[in-house]
């Protein structure tokens, strides 16, 4: 398979579920990318900043660039020109400070809030309780320069697929109620969640997007 034809699968695959394809290539070459490219896709992920800010500068400027990484509060300013969604914002810190550097660019960056759903302890994000805590004070209200627009998370890595499907039933379960809250920069439209292993799951569960890299690209080889 070529990662055209694995681009036009997916297309094909998501179509029905109206579920957004997020290409990760992340480690992967240019070309790989324009191979993605020509094939029709136009949003990539990438999760590390220097990595992502390059790629944007050399490839073409209709890319839709996604931060689907864990976020270092002083590099948000190498992305704030033109990063179109960061996934992974795990802070109210890491929030205030995209919001400064989009106010510099005279943006809204939209932003995805990254929840705590796996089991384990190294993947990063929030707890229900700290997101409605977050929303609710009045300094979230004062920042104009970011917009929640919905929010993301990672299954426990494991072959347990019930319990995957459990993670993001719980996921999908608090998307819903945050609807509910009424916020001038909060509107629950995407639900970032599925990979490579899960993203079928993923999409019964009621996902918008999926981060896909290795059934795209291939196995990443890190050096
Ligand atoms: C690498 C990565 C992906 C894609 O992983 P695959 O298993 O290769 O599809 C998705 N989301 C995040 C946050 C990643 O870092």
């Amino acid at each position: 398979m070529s990662i055209a034809n694995n681009i036009k699968a997916f297309n094909d695959l998501l179509r029905a579920s109206q579920t957004q394809l997020v290409a990760v290539s992340k480690t992967k070459p240019n070309e790989d990318l324009m191979e993605a490219y020509t094939a029709g896709q136009r949003i990539f992920g990438e999760n590390k900043v220097q990595e992502l800010a390059r790629k944007a500068e050399e490839l073409p400027k209709d890319i839709e660039w996604h931060m689907i990484g864990h976020l270092q509060r002083n590099k948000v300013k190498y992305l704030a020109p033109f990063v179109s969604l960061i996934h992974g914002v795990d802070s109210f810190r890491l929030l205030k400070e995209i919001n400064k550097q989009a106010l510099k660019h005279d943006r809204v960056i939209n932003c995805l809030l990254q929840m705590y759903i796996a089991d384990e302890e190294t993947k990063f994000g929030f707890s229900e309780s700290e997101v409605m805590d977050l929303v609710n004070t009045e300094e979230f209200q004062t920042l104009e320069n970011i917009k929640i627009i919905g929010l993301m998370g990672m299954a426990t890595n494991t072959d347990d697929m019930e319990k995957v499907r459990a993670e993001f039933r719980s996921l999908k379960e608090f998307f819903e109620r945050l609807k509910l809250v009424e916020k001038p920069n909060l509107e629950m439209k995407e639900l970032s969640m599925g990979m490579t292993n899960d993203y079928q799951i993923a999409c019964e569960e009621g996902s918008t997007m999926v981060r896909i890299g290795s059934a795209i690209f291939g196995a990443r080889n890190y050096h």
